[in-house]
């Protein structure tokens, strides 16, 4: 433990450089982590220095099937990013150290992607056993993301147009992590923002669960001073989706696709009615599918029907 946080507070831009420079993975496998050598210094030095690290929350980043956009949102953060890990006893994130997990109960787990392969699902409930406190790191993590497009799209079919050869290509359907294990937070989007973990991580740190206020991309989107996109009749997911990423899509001319998923009171009855003479069904569907939000709009619109009728 001693020496992962030695490691830990030496690293240098040029480290996180190269980090940066990783191919984009597929998956990751590993968990079992070797026991770390502690050396020198007298026994009354080391004793304190294991009472002081006692006090840190112990965290681990764990990445599952992913791009990794999420946790360079991370390593974008520099220095503020170290000085975190100075605040805390970081067990695991591969882009930054590559010492064994020395195992044990975690005060705070972040976990990215999805669990796609067998070793994936074990990872993530290994993970859950061991954390007092689980989170949903960015929108595959959270609502399956860009990979769950496959379900929506021809289904297990759709692998036939990556693969020439599929014997013995894993080809499971999507699914976000709360399928398989309970989920206490989420930072949403795709990828999460950066300076939302910095705003939210001390509270989780502590052991409280935060609450992200229930508002929509339009409140940041209008204080920005933008002209709103459906006064021109071009479409925007805005009104239903969760606000905190500063609207950055409609600041740039773009709609709002949605990845930050569904506010908690979003009508999302009433957007698709507004979005009507803007857009078809279909497109209105294709675009649902790209951030996981049509199974959780779907679900909504049950809701509301069920509350309609009740
Ligand atoms: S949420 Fe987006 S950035 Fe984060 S891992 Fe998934 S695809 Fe990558
Ligand atoms: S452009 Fe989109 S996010 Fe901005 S105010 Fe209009 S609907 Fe809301
Ligand atoms: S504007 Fe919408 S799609 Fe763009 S980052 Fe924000 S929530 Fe995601």
């Amino acid at each position: 433990m001693v020496v992962n946080k030695i490691k830990l507070k030496k690293v240098s831009a040029k480290r996180i450089g190269v980090a940066k420079k990783k191919a984009v993975k597929s998956e990751r496998v590993s968990v079992a982590r070797k026991p770390v050598e502690k050396s020198g210094g007298t026994k009354v030095k080391v004793r304190k220095a294991e009472t002081a690290e006692a006090r840190k929350p112990k965290v681990a980043i764990v990445s599952l099937t992913s791009c990794e956009g999420c946790q360079f949102v991370l390593l974008d953060l520099g220095q503020r990013f170290l000085d975190l890990t100075g605040q805390i006893e970081l067990v695991d994130f591969r882009l930054l150290e590559d010492e064994e997990d020395p195992g044990g109960k975690l005060d705070l787990v972040l976990v990215e992607g999805n669990p796609v392969t067998k070793e994936n699902e074990e990872l993530l409930k290994k993970a859950r056993q061991r954390a007092k406190i689980l989170v949903a790191m960015g929108n595959c993590a959270a609502m399956g993301g860009i990979p769950e497009i496959k379900n929506y799209q021809e289904g297990a079919n759709t692998i036939k147009h990556v693969y020439k050869y599929l014997q013995g290509i894993n080809n499971p359907e999507i699914k976000e992590l709360d399928n398989f294990v309970k989920v206490d937070f989420v930072f949403p989007g795709c990828p999460i923002d950066g300076e939302e973990f910095l705003k939210y991580i001390p509270e989780l740190l502590k052991g409280n669960i935060p609450v992200i206020p229930d508002s929509p991309v339009c409140v940041e989107c209008r204080k920005l001073g933008n002209r709103c996109l459906l006064l021109d009749k071009k479409p925007c997911f805005g009104p239903m989706i969760l606000g905190g990423c500063n609207a950055v899509c409609p600041s740039s001319q773009m709609m709002c696709q949605g990845c930050r998923g569904l506010r908690p009171t979003g009508n999302v009855k009433a957007m698709r009615a507004a979005l009507k003479n803007m857009m078809t069904d279909e497109e209105f569907e294709n675009i649902t599918e790209i951030y996981g939000l049509k199974d959780d709009l779907e679900e909504r619109e049950k809701k509301q029907k069920t509350l309609e009728g009740a």
